[in-house]
């Protein structure tokens, strides 16, 4: 199932994102990964019945354990699109390692505990991701737990991230009785009711349609006070198209000045398939991203990310594993193959491209090429370290340290 998923994605830069989760210890990035792992090796589709494909299989989970604590990136399929996992720190650390990881990522998740809301850890987190500009969503997790409160987080956001939060979700029910979500934008519900975590899709509840119209004014409300496109819609027609609302909440998210928020319970597996499709519709993508800057004797150079560029890369880990020496790559610019030789820039030295790898939930996949934007594994690289930048021969280049840049904002 998983492999189909992969075999069905194409090559393109635009149906890519590089996805961090930020957390501090204990907020539940380890089994909201795992969700995602699981949730992403379904036939999950909005509005469907399910067929019994969607079976907890504790099995599979358990390997998706193993493999996501040694991985580096992880790659998996939703909705046409490849999200590749970045494995960030769970503690403020200003190591290489966590810069690196930091600089590949083009978004990220931030989760909050539904209880406690923004702690001080997971201030630093942010301000971290905010060196970056990295456009982050949230998502509030541990909604089943006694005392955790939606509105509380978010005002916890609002006061100690000072961002405006945006929230997209109303939950149904609370703590123990927390079943599902409102999605404010579509004005639909979506239920997980029945204990195997499968989502089902339906009309707003009668007992919540006057709070979900409310909690939606003040979504539009908001989004209209940021977003000059949506304002004039507002103004014209007392109301923001969904189309309109989902556009404006993707520019906003890029340019950092609001935060969608979400929210659920990955324990119980509660909001794991809106959070991937937020990921997928306001997170940027490898093409939304300035191009990278790098220089080569002095001589300075940018590379988009476009697969019919020279090859740039970031060797952003190296890792020891059963399979062999396993490079993670975040390929900036062009098209590598299986087989090619590259050259470490740095250490101006040329090396082979044994095989090439996605590393999935349970399984390593050979490929034949990475393409601009992709994070991959690669096997046969015998001395290029971690921070090193690969290049094709005849167009070299050294990439820059981190920049801090914004991304680029695309206005609908
Ligand atoms: P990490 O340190 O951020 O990776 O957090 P973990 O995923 O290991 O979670 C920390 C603890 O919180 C574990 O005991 C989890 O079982 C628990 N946890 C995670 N998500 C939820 C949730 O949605 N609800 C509840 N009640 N507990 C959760």
């Amino acid at each position: 199932m998983r492999a189909n998923l992969h075999r069905h994605l194409t090559d393109t830069p635009a149906d890519v994102r590089n996805l961090g989760i930020l957390a501090h210890v204990d907020a539940g990035k380890t089994t909201i990964t795992e969700r995602i792992l699981y949730v992403t090796g379904t036939t999950y589709k909005r509005g469907e019945v399910h067929d019994g494909t969607t079976v907890t299989d504790f099995d599979s989970q358990e390997r998706d354990r193993g493999i996501t604590i040694f991985a580096a990136a992880v790659s998996c399929a939703w909705d046409g699109h490849r999200i590749n996992l970045i494995d960030t720190p769970g503690h403020v650390d200003f190591s290489d390692e966590v810069e690196r990881s930091l600089r590949v990522l083009d978004g990220a998740v931030a989760i909050f505990d539904g209880v406690a809301g923004v702690e001080p850890q997971s201030e630093s987190v942010w301000r971290q991701a905010d060196r970056y500009g990295a456009p982050r969503i949230a998502f509030v997790n541990k909604l089943d737990r006694a005392g955790a409160d939606l509105d509380t987080a978010v005002e916890s956001i609002r006061a100690r991230l000072h961002v405006t939060p945006l929230v997209v979700q109303l939950p149904i029910g609370r703590e123990n009785g927390f079943v599902g979500v409102v999605d404010l934008l579509r004005m639909r519900a979506l239920v997980w009711a029945d204990g195997r975590g499968t989502c089902e899709e339906g009309p707003v509840p009668d007992s919540l349609r006057e709070e979900s119209r409310r909690r939606r004014r003040l979504l539009e409300e908001a989004v209209a006070e940021l977003h000059p496109i949506a304002l004039e819609e507002f103004c014209a027609e007392s109301a923001i198209s969904e189309r309109t609302l989902a556009a404006a909440l993707r520019d906003l998210t890029r340019t950092g000045e609001g935060v969608v928020v979400l929210c659920g319970s990955a324990y119980r597996n509660r909001g794991i398939e809106p959070l991937l499709d937020a990921v997928v519709s306001y997170l940027p993508s490898p093409l939304d991203m300035p191009a990278v800057r790098g220089s080569q004797d002095g001589t300075e150079q940018e590379r988009a990310a476009d697969p019919a560029a020279p090859f740039a890369a970031l060797a952003f880990k190296v890792s020891s594993t059963a399979t062999g020496r396993l490079t993670y790559l975040r390929v900036y610019s062009g098209t590598v193959e299986k087989g090619e030789t590259v050259l470490d820039a740095g250490a101006r030295r040329t090396e082979r491209i044994g095989r090439i790898l996605r590393v999935q939930a349970d399984r390593h996949t050979e490929v034949d090429r990475a393409v601009a934007g992709d994070i991959v594994a690669v096997i046969g690289l015998k001395t290029a370290r971690a921070g090193a930048t690969l290049c094709a021969p005849a167009a070299p280049l050294v990439l820059e340290p981190p920049s801090t840049a914004v991304p680029v904002v695309s206005v609908a």
